[in-house]
């Protein structure tokens, strides 16, 4: 990339104007390939989240944001789409270089689906049924009876470190298609793409509509899930934060949707085209150094390709280039950090100790001019068992754990033999096989041949403790309104309102 920007100091995005944090403090954000400062950041804390969530509420309180016509909102959610593509170089260079993400996946892949988000919701608002009419009924008397959906309020998104500008959209963009305000607190490795998209959609929406505070989970995080002016609150993170945020929101009743972690099964059938499904498997688990939610961490293999497969496996990922994420040949780059380097390392040791057998990868890795960077090889245990601990526990490194199986029934039980339910996949040639495999496994996303493909007019979010609600496409619409049922009755006639008998035994007009 050859775009060079100012990273020297990101304030508050509060009530369309930048602020330094109250406290006047502020946090380092490093780049995880190099261990460079990048950009020092403010550092809210409570106070920063009053002034932002004050903010939120009084642009809610305008009527014209609100209450604003379908046709007039699905241009703005395309004016939006426009800047974010405007603005992508700008953003995908802020993302890699604090997430450690490739350029490479962030331009031909985050940033278009960001854009199309917005474009794929502005087509939604047009036919959303914002008003739905009840059927008149016969008794007690007539009557008209709407169902309408209303924004919540105020939104918070509280969100993760791994694709912070593309998991920040999928909040904001149904947010704001159905007029509610939005407060975010981004991870603090990497709050600097989502301060600028807070920034680039500013520019269409008014003031207060969109604010971001950053700081540190308890600092900013907790006031957030505790605030009475908060509606809603959205989460995408870890389930042990999950489960946390959950029961700080639930001092409120704030209505919340939560998308937690996964240990996601991946299903290889026997007469599975290898040809696609190793590689395949392997997108699954390396995309982004093993940092996504949904990836396939548990390969389930059949006894009659163990062995083959895991040769194959193994000489494919020593293809694996890891680089520098700006250089658009780099296959994987960085993990966050070096804490998350240790504990990656940590589980490796795990497996080993386990019985698991290591075959490829298991250490930190050295890459020429990224010296201080936080890299490991791509690394794929064989042997495991579905009860080991790299087996049941999310790892978030590029970590494969390979489990045999004899029968499929044993292999669909294993699967679905965790905590999580986020997603999974099954490769055959046989669709119908397929459908009665993907019919078993209990994920709210299943992928037949194929991994990580999500679109924008799908529900995605997970089953058991990887989440409560779904994201992207109309389903996200429904999370962002509460329905309000209106009824106009029909009968001004006193005597025949026999319903008011149940209290009334003699009805008579005043
Ligand atoms: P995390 O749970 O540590 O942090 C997520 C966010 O919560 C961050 O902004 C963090 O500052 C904040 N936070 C931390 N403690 C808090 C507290 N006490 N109160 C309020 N906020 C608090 O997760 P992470 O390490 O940033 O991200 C990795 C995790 O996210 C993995 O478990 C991954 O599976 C999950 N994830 C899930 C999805 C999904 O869509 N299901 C997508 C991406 C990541």
């Amino acid at each position: 990339m050859s775009i060079k920007v100012d990273v020297s100091t990101f304030p508050l995005f509060i009530n369309g104007e930048w602020v330094p944090a109250v406290s006047g403090e502020t946090f380092d954000v490093h780049n995880p390939a190099t261990g460079d400062v990048v950009a020092k950041v403010a550092k809210g804390n409570k106070y920063d989240v009053e002034k932002a969530v004050n903010a939120a509420s009084a642009a809610f309180e305008q009527a014209e944001w609100r209450d604003m016509n379908p046709k007039d909102r699905s241009k703005l959610l395309y004016a939006i789409a426009h800047k974010i593509i405007a603005n992508s170089k700008e953003l995908i260079y802020l993302e890699a270089i604090s997430s450690g993400g490739t350029v490479r996946r962030l331009s031909s892949s985050d940033v278009m689906q960001m854009a199309d988000l917005f474009q794929t919701l502005g087509k939604f608002v047009l036919e959303y049924p914002f008003s739905e009419t009840l059927p008149v009924p016969p008794f007690p008397g007539p009557a008209h009876n709407f169902v309408w959906r209303e924004p919540i309020g105020v939104c918070a998104a509280i969100t993760p470190w791994n694709m912070p500008m593309l998991i920040a959209t999928w909040k904001i963009a149904p947010a704001l298609a159905m007029g509610n305000t939005i407060v975010i607190k981004p991870a603090s490795y990497t709050p600097l793409s989502t301060l600028k998209l807070a920034e680039i959609i500013s520019e269409v929406v008014p003031k207060g509509v969109i604010n971001v505070v950053t700081g540190s989970g308890n600092e900013v995080g907790e006031p957030l899930a505790t605030h009475p002016k908060v509606d809603k609150i959205a989460f995408t993170g870890s389930t042990e934060v999950g489960r946390h945020i959950m029961s700080l929101a639930s001092h409120t009743v704030k209505n919340t949707t939560l998308e937690l972690g996964g240990k996601s099964p991946n299903i290889l059938l026997e007469d599975a085209d290898l040809n696609i499904a190793l590689p395949g498997s392997l997108f699954g688990v390396f995309l982004h150094s093993g940092q996504l939610c949904e990836s396939g961490t548990r390969l389930f293999v059949p006894d009659s390709l163990y062995e083959m497969v895991i040769e194959k496996l193994a000489e494919l990922a020593g293809t694996l280039k890891l680089g520098n994420p700006l250089d658009p040949e780099t296959d994987m780059g960085p993990v966050i950090s070096s804490q998350q380097k240790e504990t990656i390392l940590s589980y490796i040791e795990s497996g080993k100790k386990e019985g698991a057998r290591l075959v490829c990868g298991g250490k930190e890795a050295v890459v020429e001019g990224c010296e201080n960077g936080h890299f490991i090889e791509p690394t794929i245990f064989a042997d495991v068992t579905n009860d080991m601990k790299i087996a049941r526990e999310e790892i978030f490194g590029p970590v494969l754990s390979i489990i045999r199986y004899g029968e499929l029934d044993d292999a669909i039980k294993m699967a679905n033999d965790t905590i999580y339910g986020l997603a999974a996949g099954v490769w055959t040639k046989d669709v119908n096989k397929a459908y009665e495999v993907v019919r078993q496994l209990r994920a709210g996303v299943v992928w037949i041949n194929d991994w990580h493909l999500l679109r924008n007019d799908a529900p995605f979010g997970g089953y058991k403790q990887s989440g409560i609600g779904r994201e992207m496409g109309k389903y996200s619409l429904d999370a962002y309104t509460q329905l309000k049922h209106v009824h106009t009755s029909m009968v001004p006639d006193l005597h025949k309102r026999r319903w008011n008998q149940l209290l009334f035994s003699n009805l008579h007009e005043t």
